[in-house]
């Protein structure tokens, strides 16, 4: 490599084949079965559990749990994750956590992150994985220590190949005797929902660093995509996650799609999680804010006559920022009380209505903010 710099490292022909294989099954072989044979709704049925299952393996084991550790799991919960990751063909969830971590630590570094958007679409897509880009550092976990005395982690590291071929295999063919069409469930289970499970989670690293709003931060390509979101079971929000990556949430607001985390929600309901991490809410208003105020003094910096302009917005910014930790301290100091128990009954009734008035003065503010900002956005 020293010698030639412009010369590409060498083609990964297992990974070009599975590509090129899969890909080519479902999109000619799926339409072509569905006209002489057709599927039945009980296969399409199975075939959007099985994506299912492949997919928020990945979001909410892969990623959420393992890369970020964001929560903490039942054990059986990891397993049926670790199943759902070879499923899904994408590399063990050792190997699979060490390049996301390197992904976050180096967002859009070229020579390190191990899928740069800043080398383009093609590359932070798939292109990445077809040439032996990283080969120096190919079986260096040592970002993944914590990892590595996780049982579940080293089992599925160790028996992933046979995993991958009994889950890709094994399900598909399974469903295919009960219910009476092996070929039909080779292609439809086998191989487009593995092409589905692959391509919608490569558009995280591509599609997610190019297309959608940065909100949060611009210090990296990261975007908020509420359409990519409703293919990758929530991850489209992905400039909120690149900024608060321990947080168990990618769409953090009611409304947004995410269905990883209402998973791992609705887990800990039952104990299948736990200690699920959440940014401070105060943290994110306040990034948001200050990413907006920093575009609007871009913007205005270069106008002729803008600095009575400016001087209004930067007051209001600073009174929103005073009034957002007022409110949220006192929300906190509440929370405490009430957990160590030490109010009495009249106090905590006063508490309460501070509470609310500094919620008002906050809520005002923000109301303010949000109007004499809008014209800027
Ligand atoms: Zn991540
Ligand atoms: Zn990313």
């Amino acid at each position: 490599m020293e010698s030639n710099q412009t010369q590409k490292p060498p083609i990964i022909w297992l990974n070009v084949t599975v590509f090129v294989v899969t890909f080519a099954v479902a999109v000619i072989g799926t339409p072509l079965w569905a006209y002489y044979h057709g599927f039945d709704w009980v296969q399409i049925g199975m075939f959007a559990l099985a994506f299912t299952f492949g997919g928020i393996s990945i979001t909410a084991g892969y990623h959420r749990l393992w890369s970020h550790r964001t929560y903490e799991s039942h054990p059986a919960l990891k397993v049926i994750f670790a199943l759902g990751g070879a499923f899904a063909i994408q590399n063990s969830i050792l190997h699979w956590s060490s390049d996301h971590r390197i992904h976050h630590r180096h967002v859009d570094d070229n020579d390190v992150d191990p899928y740069s958007a800043k080398r383009g679409f093609w590359y932070s897509h798939i292109g990445w994985m077809l040439r032996e880009y990283q080969k120096h550092r190919y079986t260096d976990y040592t970002n993944c220590r914590d990892l590595q005395k996780d049982k579940v982690v080293m089992w599925q590291h160790k028996y992933y190949l046979p995993l991958v071929l009994a889950t890709n295999f094994g399900i598909p063919i399974a469903f295919g005797v009960i219910h009476g069409d092996i070929w039909g469930a080779i292609i439809l289970i086998g191989f487009t929902r593995l092409v589905l499970n692959h391509h919608t989670t490569f558009f995280i690293n591509s599609l997610a660093h190019i297309w959608g709003s940065q909100p949060y931060t611009e210090k990296n390509t990261a975007r908020d995509n509420g359409i990519l979101a409703l293919f990758t079971f929530g991850e489209g929000y992905h400039n909120f996650h690149h900024i608060f990556e321990n947080d168990y949430r990618n769409g953090i607001y009611w409304w947004q799609f995410d269905p990883t985390k209402w998973l791992i929600k609705s887990a800990s309901w039952v104990g299948l999680t736990r200690k699920l991490r959440e940014t401070p809410a105060d943290r994110i208003e306040k990034a948001r804010a200050t990413l907006l105020l920093k575009n609007i003094q871009e913007r205005l910096s270069v106008m002729p006559n803008a600095s009575h302009r400016l001087q209004i917005i930067e007051q209001e910014y600073d009174a929103l920022v005073s009034r957002m930790s007022e409110y949220y301290e006192a929300q906190k100091r509440l929370i405490d009380l009430k957990k160590e128990n030490l109010l009495k009954k009249y106090e905590k009734a006063i508490l309460v209505q501070q509470l609310q008035i500094l919620k008002f003065d906050f809520q005002k503010q923000k109301r303010n903010w949000l109007t004499l900002t809008s014209s800027y956005a």
